[in-house]
């Protein structure tokens, strides 16, 4: 099988694809994970494979075929898709009835009919025990796909007659290389997003749609390492993506006080400290006292305050370098 766009989880990727090139995929698949995983994507490549005509199944979805075609653009007969609806955004028993009413027909086109369920906003008990019927005695020929946040949502009579796959975030130097190629992105600043968003790439991708948070994340971390442990001028390159406007300070100012204050509860012995900014956290407090930690979280503070009043970006940038040294003990 070929996971086109869809990173990492090798082992995941292993198992769907020696039970697909056996003939052996299971009637019922629960992919969990947190949003941005690409869970959609998957739970769309395996329909996509399931339909395609390729002869060679290492090669599907083969994305030129027929239903490849018609699977791409969102149009193939045999794969259905319930979405939750209403204000709850629940998946309703009305959408399951729909499907009860559908599943024993034959397909049109595949060997196969795929019904993928998205579930983000839960599906109630009422629809649960509806699936269930389908699930225990599965019409011959018919894949269901469910994408949740976690198994759990789903009634133990269910999950116990389906298997489950977690859908993990890839290494984060492997989001990154991803990120860097669907949007141009340089590689170090996708790395700080992958830090930031712990190798999430939907979140990654939403983050960086205008790349600001990507690079403010990456220049905080530049710039606090400047201050406590590098020359001025080091100092004063890192935070050269401040001069371009007073949304990129601000922006910056809020992750460069994060750090701070992060490193502040590494020193207190605190360990909840995200891990895409631990290495950076544990630098400072090796580095820096509380006391100091803290005067720097301070003046960060102030200086956006500086900028909220229209101050010239130049002499304010190159003042809060140099107040961010002397504070370090530089
Ligand atoms: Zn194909």
């Amino acid at each position: 099988m070929q996971f086109e766009n869809f990173v990492g989880n090798a082992a995941l990727k292993s198992a769907l694809s020696g039970a697909f090139l056996r003939r052996r995929l299971p009637h019922a698949i629960i992919l969990e994970g947190e949003s941005g995983l690409g869970k959609r994507t998957l739970a769309r490549i395996v329909a996509r494979a399931a339909v395609c005509r390729a002869q060679n199944r290492d090669a599907a979805p083969c994305g030129v075929c027929p239903s490849c075609i018609r699977s791409a653009a969102g149009s193939h007969p045999d794969i259905r898709t319930v979405s939750g609806s209403g204000a709850s955004g629940a998946v309703s028993a009305k959408s399951v009835e729909e499907v009860l009413s559908d599943a024993y027909r034959r397909p049109e086109e595949a060997d196969v009919s795929v019904y993928l369920f998205f579930i983000d906003n839960g599906i109630s008990d009422n629809a649960q025990n509806k699936l269930l019927k389908l699930i225990e005695e599965p019409p011959p020929g018919v894949i269901f796909i469910f994408t949740v946040p976690s198994a759990d949502i789903l009634l133990p009579t269910i999950r116990s007659r389906a298997q489950i796959f977690t859908v993990r975030a890839p290494e984060e130097a492997e989001a990154a290389v991803f990120v860097e190629q669907k949007t141009g992105m340089e590689y170090e600043a996708a790395l700080a997003l992958a830090a930031l968003h712990r190798g999430n790439i939907g979140k990654m991708l939403s983050d960086g749609e205008n790349g600001r948070a990507a690079k403010a994340a990456f220049a905080a971390t530049e710039i606090a390492l400047s201050a406590a442990e590098r020359t001025e001028h080091e100092l004063l390159a890192a935070a050269a993506p401040l001069l371009k406007d007073r949304g990129m300070f601000l922006e910056t100012a809020d992750r460069l006080q994060m750090l701070f204050r992060d490193a502040c509860m590494l020193k207190s012995g605190v360990r909840t400290v995200p891990l895409g900014t631990l290495e950076t956290a544990q630098r400072l407090s090796r580095r820096l006292s509380v006391k100091t930690l803290m005067t720097l979280c301070d003046l960060t503070a102030r200086y956006a305050g500086y900028v909220q009043r229209n101050a010239n970006m130049t002499l304010l940038v190159t003042a809060f370098c140099a107040e961010l040294r002397k504070n370090a003990g530089r």
